[in-house]
């Protein structure tokens, strides 16, 4: 039977990091990492492996040249290993955003933004396949930024960036912390849901809570706006239930003042666990000269992503949607 692509790299990275798992003796998401920097560098880098595992290695090395694959045959192959590695352990706000509504993410990056070149930034951009998604499915010269807090999803990212060779900016930090990047022209985030802990920080947001912790998804969304050109766009992945929560009214009056709703977008229910846990995708765009809301704007019931019929009915009503708001 022929072996895909896809196949072929899964079983190249996943047999490299058992390698390197037991010889490092860490766990398999960092050994991960470390096989992927090898192939990237072409070398093995680690000091610490036998002589019988560098031959090894690099006898599983050799058989795969990674100019052979596209970026998304990389891509997938390296989010389904990384996938099995957070089988071990992941909390679920790490979890990574799936294919369905990366491609998604992008056909709205793709028609909201008629620039050819621009910039893009991701602030909880994990292990960077939904920003990479995005990238792979624009035919636009992005220069890309991500954002993250937890030292292992960087290196992912990283390590992502580099096998599809995207110039990916990276900065490992509290996004809700200063930023130091120049204003960008979009941002995609799916964002971490809950509270934020730093009441401290918090409390030079205007969407602070007026007691106790603030959602760090409406401290994410503030941030995002901040560092966003007037005029430019946000696509962000929110909980369902945005609007009804006891912190909704402080997202309101800034929504008010800064930005306008172009779209929202409901993922089908089937893709969560239970209603409560169902996700949207938001469209806002910043506030500035110039720009005008939508006769009305893009609200979209999503089916069964899987069920091509519906999912062309709902393409072309999203097409009719851009071309009597978006000329
Ligand atoms: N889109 C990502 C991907 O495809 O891998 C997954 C995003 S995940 C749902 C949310 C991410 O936000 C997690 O990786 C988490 O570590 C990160 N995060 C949570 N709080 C953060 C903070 N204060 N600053 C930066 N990143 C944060």
């Amino acid at each position: 039977m022929k072996v895909s692509p896809v196949e072929q790299l899964f079983t190249l990275f996943n047999e490299t990091a058992l390698l390197l798992q037991e010889e490092l003796n860490c766990t398999y998401l960092e050994a991960l990492a470390e096989t992927g920097e090898n192939l990237f560098q072409g070398s093995i880098l680690q000091d610490e492996v036998s002589e019988l595992t560098e031959k090894r290695l690099s006898k599983q090395y050799e058989q795969i040249h990674l100019k052979n694959f596209s970026n998304e045959e990389i891509r997938k192959a390296y989010q389904l290993v990384i996938l099995k590695g957070m089988k071990e352990s992941v909390q679920p706000n790490h979890q990574m955003t799936p294919d369905s509504v990366g491609m998604l993410v992008g056909y709205l990056v793709d028609r909201f933004m008629k620039q050819s070149a621009f910039r893009l930034l991701d602030p909880a951009v994990g292990t960077g396949n939904l920003l990479t998604t995005v990238v792979n499915h624009l035919p636009k010269k992005v220069s890309s930024i991500g954002v993250e807090i937890d030292d292992l999803l960087i290196k992912l990212a990283y390590v992502n960036a580099n096998l599809q060779e995207h110039p990916i900016q990276l900065f490992n930090q509290d996004s809700l912390e200063p930023l130091f990047i120049d204003p960008v022209d979009a941002v995609i985030g799916d964002l971490p849901i809950g509270y934020y802990p730093n009441d401290v920080r918090a409390a030079d947001y205007q969407v602070k809570a007026d007691e106790g912790h603030t959602y760090s998804h409406h401290l994410f969304i503030e941030q995002s706006v901040k560092h966003t050109a007037p005029g430019g766009y946000l696509f962000f992945i929110i909980p369902n239930g945005l609007f009804e929560s006891d912190q909704a009214s402080k997202l309101s009056e800034f929504f008010k003042e800064h930005v306008i709703v172009q779209g929202l977008l409901q993922l089908p229910i089937s893709m969560f666990n239970n209603k409560d846990t169902a996700k949207s995708i938001m469209i806002l765009q910043k506030k500035g000269e110039g720009v005008q809301p939508p006769k009305q704007a893009l609200l979209v019931d999503l089916p069964s992503l899987s069920n091509a019929v519906e999912m062309d009915k709902i393409l072309s009503k999203m097409e009719k949607w851009f071309q009597e708001n978006k000329g």
